[in-house]
């Protein structure tokens, strides 16, 4: 397609705006809506959970920003700049220097201590995404450190893993006031951080704690009982195209911790979400003696 001078100068403008947010990849992703989750899928059947509270959350259409179908324009123009090295510390590394002290979305003005980058190994073959900081998360600068960051160990430790063999991460880096759900325009902005995040990593499974993260990285508006229970194929933007080493990840989704701490009845549907997971990685349940 041959875009006429004015467009394309339009176009780039628009780019550099993206730039300044931190936003590099332009992708296209055709609208999902629920139907399109079990057409996505693999695996078994969801189960039939009671819902995951914090599960409505309006749809969306793009993890980064809107594109313009049928032109390379963008994927010329915004190389990242963990692109220039292949070690996945040091392209962490850039990833936190490029979100700097981050004013991009109205969170960084509604109280939040510390920008929560994230933690664990950075060649993690399993990554768990969040929601977002808490209190605790807030103050220590490390996702998943309160009540729930304990239980998220504890779930770890059962799938026979050290906390430090993973990598934890959240939609978004700063603390919801109140511990409100972010907001869609808040998710949007931060998200592209979180890509990026997982596109360095090349986890070989991600797994989407609680609705907001799955419907985040999935950009399907679901509710739980249809987003647990399967595998989806998961390529975030920052990969798209630019890795023949990386195929992506498996995408699974359980309970957030915070909600399995309100409900426990639902840990024993949590833990077989897990098992899934162990399965495909070829890990064996922590022995009851430790
Ligand atoms: S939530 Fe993300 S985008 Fe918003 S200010 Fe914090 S780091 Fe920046």
């Amino acid at each position: 397609m041959t875009l006429d001078l004015k467009l394309r100068s339009a176009l780039l403008e628009r780019v550099r705006y993206y730039h300044e947010l931190g936003i590099y990849d332009f992708y296209r992703r055709e609208p999902q809506v629920s139907p399109l989750a079990a057409h996505l899928a693999v695996g078994p059947e969801p189960f039939t959970p009671q819902p995951e509270l914090r599960e409505e959350m309006p749809s969306r259409n793009s993890a980064a920003a809107p594109t313009v179908a049928g032109d390379n324009i963008f994927e010329v123009l915004t190389p990242k700049p963990e692109h220039r090295v292949t070690d996945p510390v040091a392209a962490l590394k850039l990833i936190r220097e490029d979100l700097g002290d981050c004013t991009r979305c109205k969170l960084h003005k509604q109280g939040r201590k510390q920008i929560v980058f994230g933690v664990g190994n950075p060649r993690a073959e399993l990554m768990f995404v969040g929601e977002g900081p808490g209190a605790d998360e807030d103050a220590q600068g490390e996702p998943f450190v309160g009540r729930a960051g304990q239980l998220l160990n504890n779930m770890i430790k059962a799938m026979g893993l050290a906390r430090e063999e993973v990598y934890i991460a959240n939609v978004v880096k700063c603390r919801p006031p109140g511990n409100r759900t972010p907001e869609r325009d808040e998710c949007d902005t931060c998200s592209p951080f979180l890509m990026r995040q997982i596109a360095v990593i090349k986890p070989k499974v991600v797994v989407a704690l609680g609705a907001v993260a799955a419907k985040n990285l999935l950009a399907i508006n679901a509710p739980m009982s249809e987003l647990r229970g399967r595998f989806y194929d998961f390529m975030p933007a920052g990969a798209r195209g630019s890795d023949p080493s990386w195929q992506g990840a498996r995408l699974a989704v359980t309970y957030h911790p915070a909600f399995l701490l309100r409900d426990p009845r639902q840990k024993g549907e949590a833990w077989k979400d897990l098992q899934m997971v162990m399965k495909y990685l070829g890990l064996k349940p922590a022995q009851k003696s430790e």
